[in-house]
């Protein structure tokens, strides 16, 4: 791949799309399309000096157009959210296997796609092996025999044998790697799709700005999990690009945390110590999961590190920001995404 190469980054105007951009630009490639469904202003992060254009990428011919030219396509396009969305929402999440598909057809139609990205998700594992609170590390092997996450899970799923396929069958070379948890300045931390580390960042900032002292939290709070800070996964995602493996692969963090470790660390960064109180009818997801990151270790030498309080400050500061902006009323305070509601 050259580096003069047009590359497509699918979900431009979302987190990760949004992140992997910003991180494009600043390595000097300057052949950038982005595209999104969602109306340039609620696009998270964009850029004049970046081909921007809003299309609903669930149309083939949309698809054809966001792909024309394009060497390297990263689809990171696909309608999400935190458990909460999921959940709730699962004929719109498996609805996105649409743009996974169209997206792939279309790179194959144009014949200029040397390596095709696809964003899969640690919701592809197997619920039988999620039970236990112990944060039980899961290796790619345990997404089978299947029993994926309802709806969003089995749309991941599918759409990573469809990227197997069309590479065995049509010859196209296709990545996917499974992403854990990722969270990290510039996404959704208010509206319905936010996912737990910005949600928890905006509860504790919620009761410390409202003097209020209590925080809910969904589930009984012994949950485990890892949480990947955004600039190792958009690391990671070029350093899978570029590599020759085959199958998917894990993209996660390997330091496991409870969720009220996690709101610990969340409470020491605010410098505030606040009442529980726990909602057991919320969505909560599995018992326990964590990213084990033997396979990565061995392809590529690397796996994601950076510590969860690290990360977590940096967001923890960006979302109390935009809180206060938002508090002022100000624009440009990144929300979520209404598209498909
Ligand atoms: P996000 O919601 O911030 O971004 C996804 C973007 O896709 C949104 O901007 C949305 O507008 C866009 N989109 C949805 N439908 C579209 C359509 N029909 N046409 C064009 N654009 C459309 O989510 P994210 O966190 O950036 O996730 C990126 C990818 O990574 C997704 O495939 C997601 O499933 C996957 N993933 C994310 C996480 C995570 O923790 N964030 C974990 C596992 C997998």
């Amino acid at each position: 791949m050259g580096s003069n190469d047009k590359i497509l980054v699918a979900g431009a105007g979302g987190f990760i799309g949004g992140a992997l951009v910003a991180l494009l630009r600043k390595q000097g490639r300057r052949d950038l399309r982005a595209v999104d469904a969602k109306p340039f202003e609620e696009w998270y992060q964009r850029f004049e000096d970046v081909e921007n254009l809003c299309l609903d990428l669930n149309l083939k011919e949309n698809c054809e157009t966001a792909a024309d030219g394009a060497v390297e396509i990263y689809n990171l396009a696909a309608n999400m959210g935190g458990m909460g969305f999921i959940e709730q929402n699962k004929a719109l999440c498996m609805l996105s296997v649409l743009i996974n598909t169209h997206l792939l057809q279309a790179a194959l139609k144009h014949g200029i796609a040397k390596r095709f990205f696809y964003a899969s998700s640690a919701c592809v594992y197997n619920g039988d092996k999620q039970k236990t609170f112990e944060a039980p590390s899961l290796k790619e092997a345990d997404a089978y025999p299947a029993l994926a996450e309802d709806g969003y899970g089995w749309e991941k799923l599918f759409s990573e044998r469809m990227c197997r396929h069309f590479m065995e069958d049509f010859g196209l070379t296709t990545r996917v790697a499974r992403f854990h948890n990722v969270y990290g300045p510039w996404g959704t931390w208010f509206g319905g799709r936010e996912k737990a580390p910005a949600a928890i960042c905006r509860k504790v900032i919620e009761a410390k700005v409202s003097g209020k002292n209590e925080i809910e939290i969904w589930g009984s709070g012994v949950q485990t999990r890892s949480f990947m800070f955004i600039d190792d996964c958009t690391d990671g995602i070029q350093r899978i690009m570029k590599s020759e493996i085959l199958e998917p692969i894990n993209l996660g963090s390997s330091e496991a945390v409870t969720i009220n470790q996690l709101v610990d660390i969340t409470e020491d960064i605010a410098g505030i110590k606040l009442k529980r109180k726990y909602d057991l009818s919320a969505p909560k997801g599995v018992n326990g999961r964590n990213s084990d990151n033997t396979l990565i270790q061995k392809y590529l030498h690397w796996e994601p590190s950076t510590p969860l309080r690290v990360g977590l400050e940096k967001t923890y500061r960006w979302i109390y920001d935009q809180y206060m902006a938002r508090e002022r009323g100000e624009d440009g305070v990144v929300r979520e995404s209404g598209i498909a509601r």
